[in-house]
């Protein structure tokens, strides 16, 4: 049956006002699920065109709804899943093997509870009045997006692309990495039947049974799909950007740290390796280089020993870790991604003391720790001659993908400078890196930082279309 008519069809014979202000959602829910010819359960499917099928046909019904409605739909996500957050982070920890279990947590807290909701959308809309009349510019939803998450932040990505593209009046389609595909499957049923009793619709979120490349890239040339939201590395970016829709590409990053001499050494130290170690170094915006000026870098160096990292500098144990992390064709070692340091220390034969959170090498630009996304807590300490130095090494590091630096530094006018030069999506001064997704740091939390095609730290604004509604001669009261 065509979808187009099922979906008119139930409004019609629903008798509801679908902009309700008040609690009527059972009986919509139940006439949705009455009518629907499409198998599944609680949003997952056997195949992409079922599952995209039937979010378009939810999204249709979503459209109608209130935006007070839409409002309990997150509020009833963040109430349902608060209790339940510490067994969401340890699902997506215990399969992918990855991160520590205390940051993950973390992780998903912040994705629940600070991620913006449908107020979010108030945030760009303007209004403009005059002789001729009024025109009006709203965020209206794009219909079904594509989501693409990552292995390095599964369940925190679907909590937070679920809050904003929910609020922004989207269904989703996710596509988890295979990699944490039963965790990823067990939050998208729980969200599906929070969101489903909330508003009374099924199937605002959909995915399917065996997440695959290959799926993924059915997915992304479906013409039921509006939008492409990909959080993951390079080649999923460019990818997604052959199917010739709309993407939102959250790619790689290698973000540098820069200290200069004038920085308060101490605090950096402890904000450097808080940062590098969070999540044993799996979230793109952390710390992946140390670029430090001569002058304060023994002083820096001691500092983030005290606050718990652990120095390599013979030649001998920094070839040992290269030759266990970095593979011949010079990417890391998808073994010892998301590893402890300690995991890494062992596994190389370096001795060490006590429990390091994060290995700190020895290093110059060109080596592969430096040059690569290492994804791991084995962090280069560069020393640099002076300040101008530190600024070329970070830009030579970041490879240009303008994602996230940090900068510790008491120099206003240089801070401005690193700013202005780096161009990165996310720039934090005097601060730990996640400081710039609203962990100990101001403002809403994202795990889609959508870095090559210019929109940053995504938020429901960025999940809607923008429209331009004229009023000709009217509604200026100037
Ligand atoms: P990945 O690129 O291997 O996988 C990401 C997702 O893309 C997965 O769902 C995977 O199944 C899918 N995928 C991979 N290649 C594909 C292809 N050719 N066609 C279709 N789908 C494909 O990345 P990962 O290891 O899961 O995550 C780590 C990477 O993601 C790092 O590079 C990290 O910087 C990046 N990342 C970026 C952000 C951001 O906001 N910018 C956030 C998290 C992770």
């Amino acid at each position: 049956m065509d979808i187009d008519k099922l979906v008119d069809r139930i409004l019609k014979d629903s008798k509801i006002d679908l902009a309700f202000e008040t609690e009527p959602t059972q009986t919509v829910s139940k006439s949705v699920t009455e009518n629907t010819p499409i198998s599944g359960k609680d949003g997952v499917f056997d195949t992409v065109d079922e599952a995209v099928k039937a979010a378009k046909k939810a999204q249709k019904l979503y459209f109608h709804v209130s935006l007070a409605r839409r409002k309990k739909v997150i509020q009833a996500i963040r109430d349902t899943l608060l209790p339940e957050i510490e067994e969401i982070a340890r699902m997506g920890y215990e399969e992918t093997n990855m991160g520590n279990l205390q940051d993950k947590i973390q992780k998903n807290y912040l994705a629940l509870t600070n991620t913006p909701g449908v107020e979010d959308l108030n945030t760009l809309t303007q209004v403009l009045t005059g002789d001729d009349g009024m025109t009006l510019y709203e965020l209206c939803p794009y219909g079904v997006i594509g989501a693409i998450a990552p292995s390095t932040n599964p369940t925190e990505t679907l909590i937070n692309n679920a809050i904003g593209m929910l609020a922004a009046g989207n269904a989703i389609y996710f596509s988890p990495h295979p990699g944490a595909k039963n965790s990823s499957a067990c939050l998208i049923q729980k969200l599906n039947r929070i969101v489903s009793e909330a508003s009374g619709i099924d199937n605002l979120i959909v995915t399917i049974k065996e997440p695959s490349i290959e799926a993924a890239q059915a997915m992304m040339v479906h013409p039921d799909i509006n939008l492409l939201v990909v959080t993951g590395g390079p080649g999923v970016v460019s990818q997604a950007m052959k199917s010739g829709k709309k993407v939102m590409g959250a790619g790689a990053g290698n973000p540098p740290t820069l200290v200069d001499e004038t920085a308060n050494i101490e605090k950096a130290a402890v904000d450097i390796v808080d940062g590098a170690s969070f999540d044993n170094n799996l979230p793109c915006i952390a710390e992946k280089n140390v670029v430090v000026v001569n002058k304060v870098a023994d002083f820096l160096l001691y500092n983030m020993e005290k606050a718990g990292a652990f120095y390599v500098k013979e030649l001998s144990d920094i070839k040992k870790l290269e030759a266990l992390t970095v593979t011949a064709k010079q990417t890391p070692n998808k073994k010892y991604v998301g590893k402890s340091a300690e995991k890494i220390l062992q596994d190389a034969g370096v001795s060490y003391n006590g429990h390091p959170r994060l290995v700190l090498v020895e290093s110059t630009p060109d080596m592969p720790f430096a040059k690569i996304e290492m994804l791991m807590p084995v962090v280069p300490f560069i020393r640099v001659p002076d300040f101008d130095a530190a600024l070329a090494v970070c830009l030579e590091l970041e490879h240009g993908l303008h994602h996230t630096a940090t900068m510790h530094s008491e120099n206003v006018t240089r801070l401005n400078k690193v700013a202005r030069e780096m161009q990165t999506s996310i720039f934090v001064k005097n601060g730990p890196s996640f400081a710039g997704i609203g962990f100990k740091g101001e403002g809403p939390t994202t795990f889609t930082i959508a870095t090559p095609t210019g929109e940053g730290t995504t938020s429901a604004r960025n999940f809607a279309r923008v429209r331009r509604c004229v009023l000709t001669d009217g509604f200026s009261i100037k």
